[in-house]
C-alpha cells in the first residue's frame, strides 16, 4: 500500500497519481499515514500530566495540631484532587489543590499565632503572678 503525502489517502501500489487529491505520488514514493502521529502526542502529553499535590498530610497535620475546621476543608480538597484528577478534570484538580494548599497554610498560620499567644500568656501570667508572690513577702 501506498500512501499519499498530501492528504494521506491510501492507493495501490501501481498508482502514479492519488485517487483522492490527484497529486503525483510516484515521484515520492512512500510516505508514512500523518494522521496517526498527533495522535501519539496527544495520548503521550495526557500521560505526562502529573497529578497536582493534593497537601493531604498538611491537611492532616493541620486537623489534628490546631484547627480542625481548616483542617477538615483542606482534607475535602485534598480528596477532590485525586477525584478530579482520576475524572479527567485537571482544571479542577489544580483548583482543588490550591484551594487545600490555602487552607492548609491558614491552619498552620492560625495554629503558629494560637501556639505564640498562649506561651505569651503563660510566660507574662507566670511572670505576673511571681511580681505578686515578691510584692507580698517584701513587706
Ligand atoms: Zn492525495
Amino acid at each position: 500500500m501506498k500512501y499519499c503525502y498530501h492528504c494521506g489517502a491510501e492507493n495501490m501500489d501501481t498508482a502514479s497519481f492519488c485517487a483522492s487529491c490527484g497529486t503525483n505520488i510516484i515521484s515520492t514514493g512512500y510516505a508514512p499515514p500523518q494522521v496517526a502521529t498527533p495522535i501519539q502526542e496527544e495520548k503521550a502529553k495526557d500521560e505526562k500530566l502529573a497529578m497536582p499535590e493534593t497537601y493531604l498530610w498538611q491537611s492532616v497535620l493541620v486537623t489534628i495540631l490546631c484547627c480542625m475546621p481548616l483542617g477538615i476543608i483542606a482534607i475535602i480538597n485534598s480528596a477532590q484532587v485525586e477525584t478530579r484528577y482520576y475524572a479527567g478534570n485537571y482544571s479542577g484538580a489544580e483548583s482543588a489543590s490550591r484551594n487545600a494548599r490555602n487552607f492548609a497554610i491558614a491552619g498552620l498560620i492560625t495554629g503558629a499565632v494560637i501556639s505564640i499567644l498562649y506561651i505569651a500568656l503563660f510566660f507574662f501570667g507566670a511572670l505576673g503572678s511571681l511580681n505578686i508572690f515578691n510584692d507580698y513577702y517584701q513587706y
